[in-house]
């Protein structure tokens, strides 16, 4: 993201690419305007959120008129970089990385895993999707100096060790599907998505706070 929109608070910048994906969707559609209920309705964020989300960065809806469509886009793509491919690594073919590999951000143009990484000898040199596999001692000589970001889909005891040797080759943001918590340098970014606790987090809302 742009330094000059660094002031963008997280949750709005999370927010961002739910926007972007609708929106492109409805310039496909060729719709030029979209008020904030009917973006609310698709992204399912309420629309006092968005009026505040889209305030960050200026675009003020009209009354009446709501916002227009091109002018966030081109927003938006500046802010996700969406104009630039971003290649990434992923670390671990088990079960999920697999998925990963296979699904490989193909209705999304502009992310894209490059290189897969593992130790068990029989996966080394596999083709899975358009991806080959790697092993992760050879993380080093193999990373392409244009790739920083990393997912992580090893088993929760290597996380770390692994994340050690991703820094340590350069790269700076880590997606960590697994439930270890990471230590860091300062610089490099974790986010952390336990899919289990994001689960479980949904049902104790359900149960807790119905809609
Ligand atoms: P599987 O059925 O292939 O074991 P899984 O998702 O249940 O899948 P995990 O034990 O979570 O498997 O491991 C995920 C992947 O991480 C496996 O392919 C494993 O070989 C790989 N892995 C384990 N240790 C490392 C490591 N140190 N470096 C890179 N990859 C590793």
């Amino acid at each position: 993201m742009k330094s000059e929109q660094a002031k963008i608070p997280q949750a709005t910048a999370k927010r961002l690419p739910l926007y972007y994906r609708f929106l492109e969707n409805l310039q496909a559609s060729g719709k030029q305007r979209v008020s904030s209920t009917e973006l609310s309705e698709a992204v399912k964020v309420d629309s006092a959120t968005i009026r505040r989300d889209f305030s960050y960065f200026g675009a003020l809806g009209k009354k009446g008129y709501g916002y227009n469509v091109s002018y966030l886009l081109s927003f938006f793509r500046e802010t996700l970089n969406q104009d630039e491919l971003t290649k990434v690594i992923l670390v671990g073919v088990g079960n999920l990385g697999t998925a990963f590999l296979h699904y490989n951000f193909s209705k999304n143009n502009n992310t894209q895993i490059v290189m897969a990484f593992d130790v068990v000898e029989e996966k080394i040199g596999q083709e899975m999707g358009d991806v080959t596999i790697h092993h992760f001692d050879t993380l080093k000589e193999k990373l392409p100096d244009d790739v920083t970001v990393a997912i992580l889909t090893v088993p929760a005891n290597a996380a770390q060790n692994i994340a050690d040797k991703l820094v340590e080759a350069g790269i700076q943001g880590i997606l960590n599907f697994t439930p270890a918590r990471l230590s860091v340098p300062d610089y490099v970014r974790v986010h952390h998505i336990d899919l289990s606790v994001e689960l479980q987090s949904l049902v104790y809302f359900l149960k807790h706070y119905p809609v």
